[in-house]
């Protein structure tokens, strides 16, 4: 059985402090690696000596003495102080403190931080799911959570499943109260498809928030909220 805890360790990387799962393969499958920096040092092609980045990336401000170049931790861009000195959180590449982006990736970062600060919580305090497995008729009440290391998704009823996030290949979050441009439609139930460990057979499971006295359902459509945003930084994850 997985354990839901897994040994960290501090590194120092150039761009600052990480914390990082002790295995490498362990990382949460919502982690981004970090990116190549652009190389700014002098290099020689063809007999002369030039500078692989002389302008800042984003205000074309030529680096010198005065103007120096610093690179954005989530892009590895080369900029000036003024357009790469804000300093925010990314946790998406494990980093401990706030560190240096560009306007475009803080701006990412600093909407990702909602996901951290308040969905990932959701996932991981759980919800009550009815759930019925490939063609099987009989559905089964579970309580479903993210695991701490956001690895697996625990289910527990009846029986123990646990799927792992990074062998979910589709989420489909099913919706009722169509309105005409999509607003009010409140989430019910979600579809996803994994491969069990060890094998690659896809299997599809359903949840729907059952009418059980259990199941609150406010609950559960957060819950299914934030998986469906949980779902958008695994593909992003993957795309790279
Ligand atoms: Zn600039
Ligand atoms: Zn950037």
């Amino acid at each position: 059985m997985s354990t839901d805890r897994d040994g960290k360790k501090l590194v120092r990387s150039p761009s600052g402090l990480r914390m990082l799962p002790e295995n490498r393969a362990l990382g949460s499958p919502f982690c981004l690696e970090e990116p190549q920096w652009i190389p700014d040092k002098e290099a020689i092609l063809g007999g002369y000596l030039f500078m692989q980045c002389p302008r800042c990336m984003h205000c074309e401000a030529k680096f010198d003495f005065i103007t120096r170049k610093h690179h954005c931790r989530r892009c590895g861009k080369c900029f000036c102080d003024k357009c790469c000195s804000k300093k925010v959180p990314l946790p998406r590449m494990c980093f401990v403190d706030p560190v240096r982006q560009c306007g475009e990736c803080s701006v990412i970062s600093q909407k990702e931080m909602e996901f951290y600060d308040r969905q990932l919580k959701v996932l991981m305090n759980g919800a009550t799911f009815s759930i019925t497995q490939g063609f099987s008729e009989k559905p089964e009440t579970v309580m479903c959570r993210l695991s701490n290391n956001h690895r697996y998704l625990f289910l527990d009823g009846e029986n123990h499943y646990e799927i792992e996030v990074a062998r979910v290949s589709t989420v489909q979050i099913l919706t009722e109260g169509f309105t005409p441009g999509g607003g009010n439609s409140r989430a019910t139930g979600m579809l996803i498809q994994y491969k069990p460990q060890g094998s690659s057979e896809l299997l599809q499971m359903k949840f729907t928030t059952s009418e059980d006295f259990t199941c609150n359902k406010k609950m559960a459509a957060s819950w299914l909220a934030a998986m469906h945003k949980a779902a958008k930084f695994l593909y992003e994850s993957r795309d790279q």
